[in-house]
């Protein structure tokens, strides 16, 4: 696997385990602060409804038990009603100075009503009333207080009533005070827009419903009713609650004086979609934060390791493939990368043009080699046949161009054989190297003098007329007849010369210097013979 990958692989799963990390982290923290904060809202709705409720009641249990110890309240049927005038006027002082207070009254056990501004309907017997007979099921104590619809205008009102016992404990009547429910719930029944499904209501110690906002509901059981009952002695909870097959946040006060339990709740739907929501939005932060990181990463990697790595590759490949450093691609100057990709580049490509230089060098030295092999007779160190062809092909172009001429002296040795089958072939040899470097040096540097053939050899005299290459050749003949070679005789050369002539082509000119060195031979050896190519 390439670098690359495996590096983009490993950020990839760095990066997807720092948002399972991080998103799990977040989620659980706004989970729990979410709830946290919902539920202290809850509980505060509770605890301010359970407040007003308290502060509604109890005064009006108060003036309850205020008339229920006053005597002529309690006397009023014994005195023949002297005093209701009086009582009338207690009572009306008493609503004055509380609003709360929507209907106060007494009824006696004779059936007699008293009650400002009420007109009870016919028949209207007040000892069969519900609020008459849960004050007498209480005993001396004051009722609970119980829901109970008027009888004329069918409102919801709460009750709290109270028995007038004479000094035996005889019954006398009921004193009552009533609250209207919707006067209640105005005040706690307000909708909340931070929970729209948030609502409160209050419960009797039997789970009735005293004060709801929905006038159905109140006189029935609460629904929730036997899974809270045995926490109601807590004090104050909360706790979740199918209620009406949806689930609900439950928060709960339980009055001791009142026996009465405040209940607040919520829709945990509502609770938890914006906890949820924020959850949600919380991780697709991070998950982009995550992924512009991780990007970043990406392409610091990509500038700085990444890439120059793979320059490097492909300069190290083109080199090893033979390609020089300056054919090479150099998008990025890896040179200048400040870094230890930068100081390793410097160093490979350092080596490789040291190493590129030292093999360059050889090379042409091989080269020279080569053609100067190419070119030499190796064991007379002559020019050899090839390149005194080419040479007599440019001295031959020059002169047709510039109309200038040459000669060519083609000379042998006398009787070869000989000396060959008398001292042997080793000896042949020396006499042939003896011979060349003699020749060789009585030449000047610009003629050209080739080994032509086994002991045959050619001179080429460029700028030369005939006569002046005849006293040349006659000065090597001589000389060479004159030298010592390593055998006890003399050694000769026949010659043959012959001069260029315009209309003379090489070939011709090669065959002409035959001619005359057959001629020369024909003579009678170690001489010297001319003539054109005719
Ligand atoms: P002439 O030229 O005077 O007619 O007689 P020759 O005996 O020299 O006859 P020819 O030129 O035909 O023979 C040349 C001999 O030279 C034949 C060959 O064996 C010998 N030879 C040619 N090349 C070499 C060489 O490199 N070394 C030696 N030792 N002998 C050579
Ligand atoms: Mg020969
Ligand atoms: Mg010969």
């Amino acid at each position: 696997m390439s670098l690359q990958k495996t590096l983009f692989g490993k950020l990839l799963l760095l990066t997807l385990a720092m948002v399972i990390l991080l998103g799990s982290l977040v989620s659980v923290v706004l989970y729990h602060s979410g709830l946290d904060s919902a539920q202290a809202v809850i509980r505060n709705k509770n605890l301010a409804a359970a407040h007003h409720i308290r502060g509604y009641v109890q005064p009006l249990r108060s003036v309850v038990q205020y008339l229920a110890a006053k005597d002529f309240v309690r006397e009023a049927m014994d005195t023949d009603y002297r005093d209701e005038s009086r009582l009338l006027e207690l009572f009306r002082v008493l609503q004055d100075a509380n609003p709360t207070i929507h209907f106060i009254f007494a009824a006696y056990e004779d059936g007699r009503l008293v009650i400002n501004d009420y007109v009870p309907p016919p028949g209207f017997d007040p000892r069969v009333r519900p609020w008459y007979e849960a004050g007498v099921r209480a005993g001396p104590a004051l009722s609970g207080g119980i829901p109970y619809r008027e009888i004329k205008s069918d409102e919801w009102l709460v009750s709290f009533s109270q028995v007038l016992l004479d000094e035996d404990g005889g019954l006398r009547g009921v004193v009552a005070i009533d609250a209207l429910v919707d006067a209640v719930m105005e005040v706690i029944g307000a909708r909340d827009p931070s929970f729209t499904t948030a609502r409160n209501l209050v419960l009797d110690h039997e789970g009735r419903i005293l004060f709801h906002a929905q006038d159905g509901l109140i006189g029935t059981r609460f629904a929730g009713w036997d899974s809270l009952a045995p926490m109601v002695g807590e004090g104050s909870g909360q706790r979740f609650l199918e209620v009406d097959q949806r689930t609900w946040m439950v928060q709960f006060i339980h009055e001791e004086p009142l026996n009465w339990t405040v209940v607040t709740m919520v829709e945990k739907r509502e609770v938890l979609l914006p906890i949820m929501w924020r959850i949600l939005q919380s991780v697709a932060v991070v998950l982009c934060i995550a992924l512009l990181l991780s990007a970043f990463m990406a392409r610091n990697l990509s500038a700085h390791i990444v890439g120059p790595l793979r320059l490097l590759e492909q300069r190290v490949r083109d080199v090893v493939d033979g390609k020089a450093l300056g054919q090479t691609r150099k998008s990025v100057p890896l040179a200048e990368l400040k870094n230890e990709i930068g100081t390793i580049s410097q160093a490979i490509e350092a080596v490789t043009e040291h190493a590129l230089y030292h093999k360059n060098q050889e090379l042409q030295r091989n080269n020279a080699l080569l053609e100067r092999l190419s070119q030499t007779d190796s064991m007379t160190g002559l020019m050899n046949r090839r390149k005194m062809n080419e040479q007599l092909e440019q001295e031959y172009s020059r002169v047709c161009r510039y109309q200038g001429t040459f000669v060519l002296m083609l000379f042998d040795i006398d009787h070869f054989k000989q000396i060959n089958d008398t001292h042997g072939h080793h000896v042949g040899d020396l006499v042939i190297q003896e011979l060349a470097a003699l020749v060789r040096g009585m030449v000047r540097a610009t003629d050209s003098v080739a080994r032509w053939g086994g002991e045959e050899f050619l001179i080429l005299f460029p700028e030369t007329d005939q006569a002046a290459a005849m006293v040349i050749a006659e000065k090597i003949r001589a000389a060479i007849a004159a030298h010592r070679f390593p055998v006890p005789r003399p050694v000769t050369v026949s010659i043959g010369i012959c001069q260029h002539r315009p209309d003379t082509n090489l070939q011709e000119l090669l065959i002409a210097a035959d001619k005359r060195l057959y001629q020369a031979k024909s003579g009678g050896r170690n001489r010297i013979c001319v003539g054109d190519s005719e």
